[in-house]
C-alpha cells in the first residue's frame, strides 16, 4: 500500500515545476508580506541600543559614541524583534531579501 501511495505522490508532481528556485538567477518572486531583510532610516536613530538588547542572535551592534549601527545579515534571522522594540521607529522589515554573501561581513550604517 505506501508503494501506491508514494507512486500516486510521484506521478502527481513529477512533470509539476519545482517549487525552489535558483537564488539569485531564476527570477526572484517578490512577496509583499514576506519577511526579507532589515533596513534602518539611520537619521531617526538614537542608537539607544535597544534593538542589540533584544536580538536573540545578536546579529545587531550599536556603538553609541561612534554613531554607528551594524547588522551581521548571516545572523539575523528575520524575527522582527528589533523592529518592534525600536523607540524611534527607524527598522523595518522590508520584503526584498538582502544580496547573498560569500563570507560573514558587518553592514555598517553612521548617523550623521
Ligand atoms: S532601537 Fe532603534 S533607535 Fe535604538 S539603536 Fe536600535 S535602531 Fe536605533
Ligand atoms: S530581525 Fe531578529 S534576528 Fe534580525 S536583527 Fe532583528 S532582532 Fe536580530
Amino acid at each position: 500500500m505506501p508503494f501506491f501511495v508514494m507512486a500516486k505522490t510521484v506521478l502527481k508532481t513529477i512533470f509539476r515545476k519545482p517549487y525552489t528556485i535558483k537564488y539569485p538567477f531564476g527570477g526572484l518572486i517578490e512577496r509583499p508580506k514576506a519577511r526579507g531583510s532589515i533596513a534602518i532610516d539611520i537619521k531617526e536613530c538614537i542608537f539607544c541600543g535597544l534593538c542589540q538588547r533584544k536580538c536573540p542572535t545578536k546579529a545587531l551592534t550599536v556603538v553609541k559614541d561612534r554613531k554607528e549601527w551594524a547588522i551581521d545579515r548571516l545572523r539575523c534571522i528575520t524575527c522582527a524583534a528589533c523592529v518592534e522594540s525600536c523607540p524611534k521607529k527607524c527598522l523595518v522589515m522590508e520584503s526584498r531579501y538582502s544580496p547573498p554573501l560569500v563570507m560573514r561581513q558587518e553592514e555598517v550604517f553612521k548617523g550623521a
